[in-house]
């Protein structure tokens, strides 16, 4: 999930998009990890109710390149629906996961898409596809999932041994959950360390930029050769053994992939409150989850057609 400078990420207005580009963003974070985009696909299939695997977006492609031609829109295979299916009779057996999907819907996502890839563009090469699982479309409400996806989903933690697909899942639900709204308000960028300054985010906690680099260059290249299983206990084993631990070098690339990133290890990581410092779990505890399990409350499974 690169966040490369002249990447469309996740904010509409220009000026939220050089917030994004803090020193550690330029130069992007793992590849193993949710992510967003402005670019619009076209067709949210909005007339569906509830929230479903939903049929493949239709692109315009005078409106969006990447999307159409590059990532590609596809069809769920039987295979694919039966490993989301799993995953999301999993993952809603917690409360937090319930919420979630509930304000994901309240925000206006119909469900997930597949696509073959994700796409990114280049500024040398233009559009170019991009290993990542998953991604989400704000401007179009499209939670995309990717043939990476299900290349990693069976890959376990080192820490807490949870499924790689299921961090995925909950990541880019979150980021529909969020929509923009809480991962930027000040009580979540203070405690999480992040400072506006000269019109864009920065991330104020100590980190070494040399690791980093070396670390995130190993990712790519672990995950190049579908060593998917070393690249991630790299990103791991660095992110929450540095002096303000996180969850993933994701965590690193904006304050929304930070909120996405350690909301979605607090809850299926059952050693996230080991790792990440007490006034960030206490934040989460006192803001995030009892808005969430008042959303549970509303969850009705006829709505959601995931299981
Ligand atoms: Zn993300």
């Amino acid at each position: 999930m690169n966040q490369l400078p002249n990447t469309e990420i996740r904010f509409v207005s220009l000026v939220r998009t050089e917030m994004k580009i803090c020193a550690l963003a330029v130069l992007g974070a793992a590849a193993l990890a949710g992510h967003i985009l402005v670019a619009d696909v076209g067709t949210a299939t909005r007339t569906l109710p509830g929230f479903s695997l939903l049929p493949a977006a239709k692109c315009d492609q005078s409106r969006n390149v990447r999307q159409c031609l590059v990532a590609r829109p596809k069809e769920w295979s039987a295979e694919d629906r039966g490993a989301i299916q799993d995953a999301m009779r999993r993952l809603t057996a917690h409360e937090l996961v319930r919420g979630i999907l509930v304000g994901a819907k309240e925000n206006g996502y119909a469900g997930l898409q597949r696509f073959s890839t994700y796409a990114e563009q280049d500024p040398a090469r233009g559009p170019v596809a991009t290993f990542n699982p998953g991604f989400v479309l704000y401007a179009s409400k499209v939670i995309g999932i990717t043939d990476a996806f299900f290349q990693t989903a069976a890959v376990r933690d080192p820490i807490s041994d949870y499924r790689f697909g299921d961090l995925i899942l909950v990541h880019e639900l979150v980021h529909a959950f969020d929509n923009g709204r809480g991962s930027s308000e000040p009580g979540f960028t203070v405690v999480a360390g992040w400072v506006f300054k000269d019109n864009r985010w920065q991330y104020a906690n100590r980190v070494s930029f040399s690791e980093y680099l070396g670390v995130y260059a190993a990712t790519l290249t672990l995950n190049a050769s579908g060593r998917y299983g070393e690249a991630w206990a790299r990103d791991r084993s660095f992110a929450t053994s540095m002096t303000f631990p996180l969850p993933t070098i994701q965590a690193l690339a904006s304050p929304d992939e930070s909120f996405a990133d350690i909301l979605a290890h607090l809850i299926i990581d059952s050693r996230a409150s080991t790792y990440l410092k007490p006034e960030v779990v206490g934040w989460f505890e006192k803001n995030v989850f009892p808005a969430l399990r008042a959303k549970a409350g509303n969850f009705a499974p006829a709505d959601f057609d995931l299981f």
